[in-house]
C-alpha cells in the first residue's frame, strides 16, 4: 500500500513557512489505517512492551490501539496542566515554538519496557523529551515508533543511536 498517497501537504499551517503533513486522510481510510496499526503491531510484537507511551495529540491517535494490539498498557504524555495526579514536566523545542510535556510520575515502575509513539518525527526534540521523561521514571525505552519521518531535519541523528527508530513512511 502506498502510504504517501494518503497523506496531504498543508503549506504555512500553523505558521508560515511549514509545510504540515496532514494525517487526516490516512486516518479517514478505514484499510490505510488498520494497514499502518497493522505494520506497528507487527514490527513490535516480540518486543515485551510493557506499555506504549504516546505523546498528545496525534501520538494518541495511533499509540492507544496500538497498546492494545500489542497487549500492552497505555501512557498519555500530556501537554502542560492536562494530567490530574503528581507529573514529572519536561520544557523542549518544536519546529514551531517551545512547549512543556508532562506523564504522571507513577505512570509505569522501574524498568519496565516503553515504546514511545507519536504520529511524526521532525527535528526530534519532541521524541528527546519524551524519552527523557520515560528514563527519569526509570522506564527503560524499547524504541521510538512514528508514522511519518521527515528525513531532511535529521531528527534521527539526534535520537539514534542511543534508542532504535522505526518509521513506516519517510519524505
Ligand atoms: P519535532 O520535535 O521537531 O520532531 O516535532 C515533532 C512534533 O511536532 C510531532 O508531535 C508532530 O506532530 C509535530 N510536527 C512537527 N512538524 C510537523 C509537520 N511538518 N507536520 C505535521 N506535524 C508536525
Amino acid at each position: 500500500m502506498d502510504l504517501k498517497t494518503y497523506i496531504r501537504d498543508i503549506p504555512d499551517f500553523p505558521t508560515p513557512g511549514i509545510v504540515f503533513k496532514d494525517l487526516t486522510p490516512l486516518l479517514g481510510d478505514a484499510a490505510a489505517f488498520r494497514y499502518v496499526l497493522d505494520r506497528l503491531a507487527e514490527r513490535f510484537a516480540e518486543e515485551r512492551v510493557a506499555r506504549v507511551a504516546a505523546i498528545e495529540s496525534r501520538g494518541f491517535i495511533f499509540g492507544a490501539p496500538l497498546a492494545a494490539r500489542l497487549g500492552a498498557g497505555f501512557v498519555p504524555v500530556r501537554k502542560l496542566g492536562k494530567l490530574p495526579a503528581a507529573t514529572v514536566s519536561q520544557t523542549y523545542e518544536l519546529e514551531y515554538g517551545t512547549a512543556t510535556m508532562e506523564m504522571h510520575r507513577d505512570a509505569f515502575a522501574a524498568g519496565e519496557r516503553i515504546l514511545l509513539v507519536d504520529d511524526l518525527l521532525a527535528t526530534g526534540g519532541t521524541a528527546a523529551a519524551a524519552l527523557r521523561l520515560i528514563r527519569g521514571v526509570g522506564g527503560e525505552p524499547v524504541a521510538v515508533a512514528f508514522v511519518v519521518e521527515l528525513g531532511f531535519l535529521r531528527g534521527r541523528e539526534r535520537l539514534a543511536p542511543e534508542v532504535p527508530i522505526f518509521s513506516l513512511i519517510t519524505f
